[in-house]
């Protein structure tokens, strides 16, 4: 049925909603596409729900056309399988809980691994069964630290995740390139740039792992990619190239020096190229060796120190670090722990305090660039003493690396030592190989052809439906208002009758029956008593793709027809005005 705007339940807004700052949130509200309920939850109106319906329906197509098959979990979903899984704790404050009259615990589902496993357990029992893709396209919840723009980061959301099943890992691999394909169909049918970018499995194990990442310069998620190769990654997925080990036969013993007053690294080398100047060139921060402390806090509440080891002139980035050592979260290292450790003097940490050997036993873990032969200046471990030349390798070991340092533009790329660029994007889809790790916990094993049980190994592939939205809008909008991709747009065309003239309403009605007939979805703007001026604001707010305007032309036997994404007009005469529309939208 065709929309008509004098009973469409819509209001277009004038002015910006004071919460929404990036695009896509500002147009969305004020074109009457979503309203916001509370933070983080939004309502869906009839124009944003047919886009977000559009949007499905790709989604779907695509899943379907790889043989995965929809079906549909609760969203409210008891406790125990993610007991099993270890998430019921892991999810920490991310999930929503609540308890039925009995007093049993709940939760609303942030993600369904747990429910998708025991379903396939519940149900197949042997490898003849497999491989098997299935999906849902649903609603979930997240208690978002940071609920943000709109439905782009919402509290409550729609994803379409599927997962595979198979018993080997050759049978992964091509589940995993299906839906990889599928996903590039799905995005380039959407309409948006994009890159994949390699990612990190995360705590949910597994090997390969990409990210569809929405080129946005306003996005949250920052990666990186080579200036010259192909390669782009998240932040948190850049392997650091390890240099080579340097020989240190030659280099001069470690000596122990007072530097008053240099707690941090600036100071520090202020005061080294006052007082102990080099000879081939002055130092900088990147000789020191700089020990950062941090609480690492298991989802138990058990709280144990960590320290890394990274050259001073970079800094530990908290994402890659909190990557790193999931499902433990990062806290500071406060006052109070540093009184519990007096070994650890602060500002003057060194290696020699630091890892199974040191003084404090606090675990070690240097920045991979920290290579055997590489010759340091770092703490002392007594306040205002720092210690020159200590050699990794030779002078001090740790209990490891890890890659927790910030990743910068000019970094070598990982695959070919190019130079690394930064950019920035909006996490849309996500696809991994999950392994074992579910099927293991949950115990879903089938026969193999030799009648022996085996663990199946397992795909995860995510779709964010409603962000899709917001992130379309975000890349398809310009001062006036949204400009929808026309698989997306809420109408195939949007008809406006302009005047004060019966005979306009009447053949606006009439070329809105004649599209409607010939499968063509219509947004009518028949109201009456409201300004042309007011009518084509909304249409370009709106952002319908086609607009076709029924006005003053019509006494002359001809209507107009709008490109809303290049503004050009023609007129065409009122009895070509269905074949023309018809054209236009390439049917
Ligand atoms: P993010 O890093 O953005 O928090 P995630 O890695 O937690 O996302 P997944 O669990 O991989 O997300 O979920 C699959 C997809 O669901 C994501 O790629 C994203 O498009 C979408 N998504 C995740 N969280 C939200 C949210 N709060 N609001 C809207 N969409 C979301
Ligand atoms: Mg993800």
């Amino acid at each position: 049925m065709a929309m008509r705007m004098s009973s469409l339940f819509l209001r277009t807004l004038r002015d910006n909603p004071a919460d929404a700052e990036v695009p896509s949130h500002q147009l969305l509200v004020r074109a009457g596409y979503i309203r916001r309920v509370s933070p983080g939850i939004y309502t869906w109106l009839p124009l944003g729900l047919k886009v977000l319906r559009n949007v499905e329906q790709i989604v779907r197509e695509e899943m379907d056309a790889i043989g995965a098959q929809e079906l549909l979990f609760p969203a409210l979903l008891p406790k125990e399988p993610y007991e099993a899984s270890g998430r019921w704790d892991e999810y920490g404050d991310n999930i929503f809980r609540l308890k039925d009259r009995k007093g049993n615990d709940y939760l609303l589902g942030p993600t369904h691994e747990e429910m998708f496993t025991l379903a396939v357990k519940d149900l197949f029992s042997s490898y003849k069964d497999l491989p098997l893709s299935i999906y849902q396209i649903q609603t979930k919840y997240r208690d978002e630290a940071r609920p943000r723009a709109g439905i782009l980061r919402g509290r409550e959301f729609v994803m379409k995740d599927s997962y595979s099943f198979d018993v080997d890992d050759a049978g992964l691999d091509k589940a995993y390139t299906l839906h990889r394909d599928a996903y590039i169909r799905i995005f380039d049918r959407l309409g948006f740039h994009y890159v994949i970018v390699e990612a990190m499995a995360g705590a949910m194990g597994g090997s390969r792992s990409e990210e569809f990442l929405a080129t946005a310069a306003n996005g949250e998620d920052t990666y990186v990619r080579c200036t010259s190769c192909g390669y782009a990654a998240n932040v948190e997925a850049v392997r650091v190239p390890v240099p080579d080990a340097v020989d240190a036969s030659g280099l001069p013993a470690a000596h122990v020096e007072d530097t008053p007053d240099t707690p941090t690294i600036q100071t520090l080398v202020d005061h080294l190229n006052e007082a102990y100047p080099r000879e081939d060139r002055a130092w900088t921060a990147g000789d020191t060796l700089k020990n950062v402390i941090v609480m690492l806090v298991q989802p138990d509440g058990t709280r144990t120190p960590l320290a890394i080891g990274l050259p001073g002139d970079r800094e530990v980035d908290e994402k890659r670090l909190g990557a790193q050592v999931e499902p433990a979260e990062v806290a500071a290292f406060e006052e109070k722990d540093f009184a519990a450790h007096p070994e650890l003097v602060k500002g003057y940490i060194g290696p020699g305090a630091l890892g199974e050997e040191g003084t404090s036993g606090v675990r070690y873990l240097l920045d991979p660039r920290v290579v055997p032969g590489t010759s340091w200046v770092t703490g002392a471990n007594e306040a205002g003493r720092h210690v020159i030349g200590l050699v990794a390798g030779r002078d001090f070991t740790a209990d490891g690396t890890i890659e927790a340092a910030e990743v910068r533009a000019g970094d070598a790329c990982p695959s070919c030592g190019h130079d690394l660029e930064t950019a920035r994007g909006i996490e849309m889809g996500h696809i991994f190989q999950l392994g074992r790790k579910y099927a293991e916990a949950l115990d879903l094993k089938v026969l193999d052809e030799n009648g022996k049980q085996v663990v199946v190994t397992m795909g995860s592939y995510g779709v964010g439906v409603s962000r899709a939205v917001a992130c379309v809008a975000e890349g398809n909008h310009d001062e006036l208002g949204l400009v929808w991709p026309r698989e997306l747009s809420p109408a195939d065309i949007h008809i406006v009758a302009t005047g004060k003239d019966q005979s306009v309403f009447d053949k606006g009605e009439e070329l809105t029956r004649e599209l409607e007939a010939r499968g063509v979805s219509v947004l009518f703007d028949d109201r009456w008593k409201v300004s042309p001026g007011v009518k084509f604001k909304d249409s370009e707010l709106i952002g319908i793709p086609t607009i076709l305007v029924v006005g003053r032309g019509l006494a002359d036997g001809t209507v107009e027809i709008k490109d809303r994404r290049t503004g050009d007009k023609r007129e065409v005469p009122v009895d070509e005005a269905v074949d023309a529309v018809l054209a236009e939208l390439g049917r």
